[in-house]
């Protein structure tokens, strides 16, 4: 059997980290197992459809480095691959249905159906009341003669269990008489809601997995009986664990970020993403997590997914992130922090200035200390722009110190930086030491102020390197500066 799989978001939202959890599964489980990965975009909900949700599904994946082997924009021999386009095969489809009565035509109107919800809200029923199902043709003629355009709506049986097994859960099973009954398949504009678009489309295009989450599985019973109503044979279906918070609820803003727009614009590398991502409900072995998507397109296997929900770490995903930005070259890391300094207006936006030889020479040091992009500009604020407005006296003060302690240590500092040309790390760093043994203080007394006087901040990157890229002069107008404060 080939193995066919499907990504088939709606557009009516920003990608997110569930949604792209799917489409990364469903893409390694096609390139682990020899088979095609379709994009396929269920847009048949046309009130909630977004052009701009279409085109973050397109750059999401694009930036992510995953790619469909079939899908709308790349094409395909089982197109087109908007359902929108599709709704010959679903009218096609109900009307088999609708000939062999499984399914049949309803009239009610809106106010009847309102009323229907509300009094099944106060007796506790929920669904349709199988009104319709019991006309006759002279019955459904007199509604067409009076204009009024019916529904589809599927016959749920009274008796027997709609079954299926799941490669995760196992056998789930879900007695008829406890489906809400008789769901409307096909809308009166021709347009086929969720169920039948997603059952007859994934029967076409001959999709044999279908890996999603976990949030569709009390939908499934009814694809299943979709499925033998229309007598095709269902695919093979694996509901993904939920993905949450720490605090065991689902996923959601309240968290933190959850479009990947929103990590990709705070710096993260798309690379830390998909192994992030990759680890949501799959895991390699107890000791492996470090995966390049191409590794993962090799490694990958089913048998490995989770049914425990997977548990949302933001600071994992950063230590994540913090170990491929080292991992880059310097001159991508420069390329990537690039447009973060030009937003801070720290260079200019046009192409290689003498700024950017500046950046370029900080990089070695910033990029050890990085966790995402976005806090390049505040690690580097200090080489352009004057920092020593940037803190007050008490910042420069360690805590084991006073004010006039501190003032006689920069003191003492000042010449040692003054008579530098090579900033060798080491040798100055020995220096630093044993003045701090002069005063009988520790070596982080001396640099702590320093580094405050230099960057005005207390994290900074490396001191010595940070001192060499500022140039001795200014880094003596910064001590002057902070000597003045106290
Ligand atoms: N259109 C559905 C979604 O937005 C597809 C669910 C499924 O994979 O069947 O996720
Ligand atoms: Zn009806």
């Amino acid at each position: 059997m080939t193995v066919r799989v499907r990504y088939a978001p709606s557009p009516t939202g920003l990608q997110h980290i569930g949604g792209v959890r799917t489409a990364l599964f469903n893409y390694l489980f096609a390139r682990a197992n020899g088979g095609r990965f379709v994009l396929r975009i269920e847009d048949t909900d046309r009130e909630r459809y977004s052009q701009a949700a279409l085109q973050d599904i397109y750059d999401t994946f694009a930036w992510l480095g995953v790619s469909w082997d079939e899908g709308p924009d790349c094409g395909g021999p089982y197109g087109p691959y908007f359902q929108s386009q599709r709704l010959d095969r679903y009218r096609r489809a109900a009307d088999t249905l609708l000939q062999e009565e499984k399914a049949y035509e309803c009239f009610c109107s809106a106010k009847r159906l309102a009323g229907l919800r509300s009094e099944g809200a106060r007796d506790g029923v929920v669904g349709y009341d199988r009104h319709c199902r019991a006309l006759n043709e002279q019955q459904r003629s007199s509604y067409r003669a009076q204009g009024i355009t019916p529904v589809v709506r599927l016959k749920i049986p009274d008796q027997g269990a709609a079954a299926f097994d799941d490669m995760l859960l196992n056998t789930v099973k879900r007695k008829c008489k406890d489906l809400s009954p008789d769901p409307i398949i096909l809308k009166s504009d021709g347009f086929p809601t969720y169920h039948l678009a997603n059952v007859v489309d994934d029967h076409e295009m001959e999709i044999s997995h279908v890996l999603r989450a976990q949030e569709w599985l009390s939908s499934t019973p009814l694809h299943i009986l979709l499925y033998e109503a229309l007598q095709y044979e269902p695919p093979r279906y694996c509901h993904l664990p939920f993905v949450t918070g720490k605090d065991g609820q689902k996923l959601s803003k309240r968290h933190g970020a959850t479009s990947v727009i929103e990590f990709r614009k705070q710096g993260y590398l798309p690379e830390a993403l998909i192994n992030y991502i990759a680890l949501l409900g799959w895991s390699y072995d107890d000791s492996r997590e470090y995966f390049s998507l191409a590794e993962l397109e090799k490694v990958f296997s089913a048998e490995k997914l989770n049914k425990a929900p997977a548990v949302f770490d933001y600071k994992k995903l950063e230590w994540f992130n913090g170990n491929y930005i080292r991992e880059s070259s310097d001159e991508r890391v420069l390329e990537l922090i690039r447009p973060y300094l030009q937003a801070a207006r720290f260079i200019p936006k046009d192409a290689d200035t003498a700024e950017a030889g500046v950046v370029r020479a900080a990089i070695p040091l910033v990029k050890e200390r990085l966790k995402t992009l976005s806090e390049a500009p505040g690690l580097l604020r200090f080489l352009f722009e004057d920092v020593t407005g940037a803190y007050n006296a008490e910042e420069l003060v360690p805590k084991e110190m006073d004010a006039a302690g501190t003032k006689t240590i920069l003191l003492a500092v000042r010449p040692l930086i003054a008579a530098q040309d090579d900033y060798d790390g080491e040798a100055l760093e020995a220096e630093f030491r044993a003045l701090a043994d002069r005063h009988n203080t520790k070596l982080g007394n001396v640099m702590m102020p320093l580094r405050v006087a230099v960057t005005g901040s207390r994290s900074s990157p490396p001191l010595v390197g940070s001192l060499r890229l500022l140039g001795t002069e200014r880094a003596l107008q910064r001590v002057d500066a902070a000597i003045a404060k106290l």
